[in-house]
């Protein structure tokens, strides 16, 4: 008996061995400045490189994002062009893995693009590129289907007016807007074109599919999917907006 509790202990103490003091991860950090280069240049909003982040619905561009602000910069018409390899092509035919120039234009760009969705008291409305939307629908996102360069959040809209001495005193959220958009996103999922419905209505950009029988396609899934869509579109937008990830934000800005 009191060897089987003299071995118990043992094991304990060696368990405790090996469970403490070897978990300690050292990873290495990277500041995200080390990933700029002439793919990835700087963000209008504030300053740090911009990666390719997802296609654009009907193969209509690429769409690029900040990963510090969050700020969306949009290069329409452009594709994703990936090296050949050796054999597959001529040496003079290698092209790197993104061919086309990318213009991310400048904070003055940005500006004045924040300035359509300018409301009559001064604040900014936008479609929350940082929203609980957007980060579970992806390419399918409402804010793709647009004829617009950049895709604002409010970090971004802070960091953009900061340029000339404005602050954001609050950003509050427009719950039915949103809840439109989530659920235009969930259908997006489904559908060849973007923004079937929302867009017919004049309530978003449509981006029509480049074939008549995808179009007829499109509106009888947006037919089919439309009550299905509002269950899950309802509580979700509540929950984005609970977590201050709102599908369509109002800031409001003061001078300083
Ligand atoms: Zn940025």
């Amino acid at each position: 008996m009191a060897d089987s509790i003299r071995s118990l202990s043992g094991s304990e103490e060696l368990t405790g061995q090996y469970a403490t003091d070897t978990l300690k991860i050292d990873l290495p950090h990277v500041p995200l400045e080390a990933g700029a280069s002439p793919a990835n240049p700087p963000c209008p909003a504030c300053g740090e490189p911009l990666f390719p982040w997802v296609g654009m619905p009907v193969a209509t561009g690429i769409a690029h994002r900040c990963e510090a602000c969050g700020l969306g910069v949009l290069s329409h018409g452009e594709k994703f062009d990936f090296e050949k390899r050796p054999g597959e092509a001529e040496p003079d035919d290698r092209k790197p893995r993104i061919s086309f120039h990318f213009d991310p234009g400048s904070p003055e760009d940005a500006l004045r693009e924040l300035e359509a969705g300018r409301e009559q008291d001064g604040s900014y409305v936008f479609e929350n590129r940082d929203s609980l939307t957007c980060w579970l629908t992806g390419g399918a996102w409402v804010g793709l289907g647009t004829d617009r360069r950049y895709r604002f959040t409010p970090k971004a809209v802070t960091d953009l007016i900061a340029t000339r001495d404005q602050v954001v005193t609050k950003t509050r959220w427009r719950p039915l807007k949103g809840i439109g958009v989530m659920w235009q996103s969930g259908l997006n999922m489904f559908t060849f074109g973007q923004n079937v419905v929302l867009g017919s209505l004049g309530r978003a950009h449509l981006v029509a599919a480049d074939r008549g029988w995808k179009r007829m396609l499109d509106w009888f899934i947006s037919v089919v999917l439309a009550v299905p869509a509002v269950i899950f579109a309802l509580p979700l937008e509540l929950i984005g907006i609970a977590m201050r990830k709102g599908s369509v934000a109002r800031s409001e800005v003061q001078v300083l």
